[in-house]
């Protein structure tokens, strides 16, 4: 999605006209074509992001949503978000603005993302377009609370400061503080916009990329990017946890993925060509003549990118173990079963049963009813 810059892709700016870009596109179409450069990987694979590129941004209803993705906020799960510097741009804003008390400063509340992806994104890497509404910082006062040139926060009147009121009589309880909300301060100017909370429901956009080898449930704290904080205090943290929808054919193990591959008598005798899913799409997979039921075949690569994938020496992903399975068929009629007879005689008259025939001789006599219990 915003992974590429298309912009940069095809060389122009990111406020080129309509024009410009199809100059660019058509001159660097012309440059890269694989006519001119038979066998050139390279080139091949750059003619092919420029045409992916051209197909966003050189469509004036892509290109809105192309630019629109571009300013949101990026997340990649795999590096985390940059903690440190959303805390100093945090710390820049707020400051020392209120003059008030580390204590008096409310952390904003922690907000919660379940994203779900799919089997393949999990395993391959996805990005994401995450939204949801939730409180964010009041625009119109920059999350201070404070209309414009107004008065800073001061301690509230009420509890003087502590947050809390203690009731009338003697085991009163202390509760808290209806006027200042328990915070202990008060805008005497607060903004029209948020009432002097800071924080106003938005809607909240994040571009969130998933690592390739997610596993189901992981959780990633994005700090900085929960509810606002008051009276300069930190934001809450932003945290998303993957769910990955189960895929019908495939699951993980590990670094490898496994599923089941069903032929029938006739393929397992001569061999076959099956279609698997992988991650990758379909693949087809070559069943040797005469296999057993339950061997086990591997599909190298197809599996889960290991680590960062750049170790020497080592395959980046795992393989995907197809366990073929031959498929008893299941029928009351009599001529499949006239067929099957058929097919044991001639087994055993050609001997391609052997191992059914040493179990035959050493079998108990007739008639024994060990021959049925088997319970
Ligand atoms: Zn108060
Ligand atoms: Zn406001």
């Amino acid at each position: 999605m915003v992974d590429a810059d298309y912009y940069a892709l095809l060389g122009v700016a990111p406020d080129a006209s309509a024009e410009e870009i199809k100059k660019a596109f058509r001159r660097l179409t012309l440059e890269f074509h694989p006519d001119r450069h038979a066998g050139d990987a390279a080139a091949e694979e750059r003619y092919r992001q420029i045409n992916v590129a051209y197909a966003t941004i050189g469509d004036a209803a892509a290109r809105v949503r192309y630019d629109a993705m571009r300013r949101l906020p990026q997340i990649d799960l795999s590096r985390g978000f940059d903690a440190k510097s959303a805390r100093d741009l945090l710390g820049n804003v707020f400051g020392d603005v209120f003059g008030t008390r580390r204590s008096q400063r409310r952390r904003g509340r922690d907000l919660r993302y379940t994203l779900t992806v799919s089997f393949v994104q999990a395993v391959l890497g996805s990005q994401h377009l995450v939204e949801f509404e939730a409180p964010g910082p009041c625009e119109d006062c920059g999350g201070r609370g404070a209309r414009a040139g107004g008065k800073p926060a001061e301690a509230c009147s009420v509890c003087a400061g502590r947050g809390e009121v203690k009731g009338d009589g003697l085991f009163a309880r202390r509760t808290r503080c209806g006027r200042c909300d328990g915070t202990g301060m008060i805008h005497p100017d607060p903004c029209a916009s948020c009432r002097g909370i800071g924080s106003r429901r938005a809607n909240r956009s994040f571009d969130v990329k998933i690592p390739p080898g997610t596993p189901a449930g992981a959780e990633r704290v994005v700090a900085g990017q929960g509810e606002p904080g008051r009276f300069g205090g930190e934001p809450g943290d932003l945290r998303i946890t993957v769910n990955v929808r189960p895929h019908p054919r495939l699951v993980r193990d590990g670094d490898d993925i496994r599923c089941d591959a069903h032929i029938s008598i006739t393929e397992a005798v001569r061999g076959a060509q099956v279609s698997v899913p992988t991650v990758d799409g379909d693949v087809v997979l070559e069943v040797p003549a005469q296999i057993r039921s339950g061997t086990k075949m591997r599909l190298r690569g197809r599996g889960v990118p290991k680590g960062d994938g750049r170790k020497r020496g080592e395959p980046p992903r795992g393989d995907q173990l197809v366990t073929v399975l031959v498929e008893t068929p299941s029928s009351s009629d009599p001529r499949l079963a006239d067929i099957l007879a058929q097919l044991e005689g001639a087994s055993v008259e050609l001997g391609a049963l052997p191992r059914r025939a040493s179990e035959r001789a050493v079998a108990a006599e007739p008639g024994d009813p060990s021959d049925i219990e088997h319970a």
